[in-house]
């Protein structure tokens, strides 16, 4: 009995200690304490009692037979006793199984879910360090200026490079600036709105020389509001006309726009405007670029880029110091299909503005 008891006990003790947490377990060893309690205690009360009575009362035959008899209901409650335990221990044993099991199962879980991160963020590093090759580009938000140069690999100089475009022209150095040569000529033209502007591409045969370099007109568009200031002043609107010489050289006059009269050659390209944008139209009249230029030629004069991606830089600017008008309906035209699409001025960086005196 007492072997049953502190074995008992024993595994009662090994389960809460396995499991300290366990309400069963700690009631089990709970149970195991308040049964061994008193039979531990009554251990030395049943031996100081035997002592005597078998020093005292060894020939009578009396007590034999009564001890017989307590024996044989001890032996009843033993065995009531061990079942219980026996109960209980399976009872313990299957809590601590299940228990196991649930832990099995939520670290197979959690190591799944670790994998899983581990391999989304492996992704997202790859992603990172791929080189793009994006084509959407904007004037606002995620697509726009201050983010061209993540968006492709090809377009690093919009935020590296330092000979940007466009730039707030002042403190230029007044010279005699040779008179740009115009060679234009009322030709055929196709028109689209890319996405980015109205863009007019001319015919061949339109030139203009500076500096001993012929540079043939390749197309004009438009802008809102003008991208370049002078001396910190921009205008309403501008255009662009791009000009590329033989050698691949590149060539943009600038010519501001303010509010006052129609412009021809603006009402002659919004006249034949495509409906869909990206559908280029070829209409069969033709335009006479030098409609795009002021009277007076003086100009402002400096090496900038491209002001939209890739950014190429090396690009003579030339801006007409005269603006030109055109209505506020032209304008207005234009400003619901492109409220603003300029980018905005960028660092002159040291950069040398020559003007006409
Ligand atoms: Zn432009």
């Amino acid at each position: 009995m007492r072997n049953l008891i502190a074995l008992f006990a024993c595994s009662c003790v090994a389960l809460s200690a396995s499991a300290a947490n366990d309400p069963a377990a700690a009631a089990a060893a709970k149970l195991a304490a308040s049964v061994s309690r008193p039979a531990s205690a009554m251990v030395p009360a049943a031996t100081k009692k035997a002592e005597p009575a078998e020093k005292k009362a060894e020939p009578k035959a009396e007590p034999a037979a009564s001890s017989s008899a307590s024996s044989a209901s001890e032996e009843d409650a033993e065995v009531e006793l061990s079942a219980k335990i026996a109960q209980r221990l399976a009872a313990l044993r299957e809590r601590q199984q299940a228990r196991a099991t649930a832990a099995a199962r939520a670290k197979k879980l959690a190591d799944a879910k670790r994998k899983q991160e581990e391999q989304a963020a492996a992704a997202a590093a790859a992603v990172a360090a791929a080189p793009k090759h994006g084509t959407v580009w904007s004037y606002e938000g995620e697509t726009g200026p201050a983010n061209w140069s993540k968006i492709n690999v090809d377009w690093a100089k919009c935020s590296t490079g330092n000979r940007q475009s466009p730039i707030d022209l002042r403190d230029g150095i007044k010279v005699n600036l040779e008179q740009i040569s115009f060679d234009y000529h009322p030709s055929s033209f196709s028109e689209v709105n890319n996405g980015h502007t109205i863009q007019v591409t001319v015919g061949g045969g339109n030139f203009i020389t500076v500096g001993n370099t012929v540079y043939e007109l390749q197309e004009f568009h438009f802008h809102r509001p003008s991208e370049e200031k002078i001396n910190g002043k921009g205008t309403e609107m501008v255009i662009h006309l791009v000009h590329k010489s033989a050698e691949g050289k590149i060539a943009i006059i600038a010519v501001l726009l303010e509010r006052g009269q129609p412009h021809r050659l603006m009402q002659t390209v919004w006249d034949n405007l495509p409906l869909e944008k990206f559908e280029t139209v070829s209409p069969s009249i033709v335009i006479d670029p030098t409609d795009a230029l002021p009277e007076r030629r003086e100009y402002f004069t400096y090496m900038g880029s491209l002001t939209e991606p890739p950014c190429t830089e090396g690009v003579l600017w030339m801006v007409f110091k005269q603006p030109m008008q055109a209505s506020p309906a032209q304008m207005a035209l234009f400003s619901r299909l492109y409220p603003l699409n300029a980018r905005p001025v960028q660092s002159t960086a040291g950069r040398m503005i020559k003007e006409s005196n």
